[in-house]
């Protein structure tokens, strides 16, 4: 008997030995990886493709057919005029939170401490009456203030105000390509619009693993991620491409309310921004990592080379060029 015991200690001390205590401990706590979803600059001009009414339509069909109960819309309250309000009430009947992105969309570098406050003052006072609307903030740009003077001041307005400064922990330029995607259709060239698909799943997904990579090595863990989206007509296009692509890699799409439980929400970085990589970015500057905290797929050549090949196929076929 004292045998037996002696040889299974012996056989679990092995089979314990193949898996090193922390790979064990980042499974357990990882899976499902958990991503929330937020969309900027609501209501967006139309720019081409589809009319803002029709791009409003399809982002909520696309949500509700992806069974995505809540998003978040960060919106420029500039913007409200009657079409761009029945866009916004569209998406809080439809479930989804609307939140403040300031009034005219400023860059806090170029703004005194007391315009910006006053930009953001205008648009809460737009914002909050819309149904749905939670005091959440999202600095345009992700620009925090360059001074600390203006960190810590819009800090505690933000306190005095009940707000929550609704951070992305996932950035990308999907942006860029955006307008990318506009310039090709107005200049009428021709492209297939899955290679478009194509590429932009691919570029979210290599930044939403990197980052994720990013603050498992700060966290010792896979926090509860925001992902930066924008209003726009490739998000109503292919974001159901990219909440397929996030399910079939273990990616639980979950509530924005859910995605601010997580510690990481609590946190005050330290550092200085002129140009905020997310809150993934500024864990690791407060770690003293120096390098990477942009990802290459955050760089406006490199996507415009990306789109060249892979979408106009410029390099394949040297006809496109010269028609
Ligand atoms: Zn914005």
């Amino acid at each position: 008997m004292k045998n037996q015991i002696v040889v299974s200690f012996i056989v679990l001390s092995a089979i314990a030995s193949l898996f090193p205590a922390n790979t064990i401990a980042l499974d357990q706590v990882s899976l499902p990886k958990k991503i929330a979803l937020t969309l900027d600059d609501s209501p967006r001009s139309a720019n081409g493709y589809f009319d803002g009414e029709t791009r409003s339509k399809k982002l909520i069909q696309l949500l509700d057919d992806k069974e995505v109960s809540q998003v978040a819309f960060f919106s420029v309250s500039s913007r409200l005029d009657d079409e761009g309000s029945e866009r916004l009430m569209r998406y809080a009947k439809a479930g989804h939170i609307i939140a403040n992105h300031t009034h005219t969309h400023p860059d806090f570098n170029k703004l005194t401490l007391d315009e910006y406050k006053q930009d953001f003052l205008k648009a809460h006072h737009s914002l909050k009456d819309y149904p749905n609307f939670k005091p959440w903030f999202r600095f345009p740009y992700l620009r925090e203030g360059d001074t600390r003077e203006k960190i810590d001041s819009m800090r505690n307005l933000l306190k005095k105000m009940d707000y929550t400064n609704v951070y992305i922990t996932q950035n990308n330029y999907d942006w860029y390509l955006e307008s990318l995607f506009q310039k090709a259709v107005k200049s009428g060239q021709k492209f297939q619009i899955d290679n478009i698909k194509e590429l932009y799943v691919d570029l979210m997904m290599q930044s939403i693993r990197y980052y994720d990579d990013m603050a498992i090595q700060h966290l010792n863990r896979s926090p509860k991620h925001i992902l930066l989206l924008h209003e726009m007509d490739i998000t109503a296009l292919f974001l159901g491409d990219l909440i397929d692509q996030l399910r079939a890699e273990g990616w639980q799409i979950i509530s924005p309310e859910e995605a601010l439980e997580d510690p990481i929400a609590k946190i005050e970085t330290k550092s200085i921004f002129k140009f905020n990589p997310g809150r993934i970015g500024e864990i690791a500057k407060d770690n003293d990592q120096k390098k990477g905290l942009w990802h290459s797929s955050l760089e406006e050549n490199f996507i415009e080379q990306q789109f060249q090949e892979r979408v106009l196929k410029i390099k394949e076929d040297k006809s496109v060029n010269t028609n």
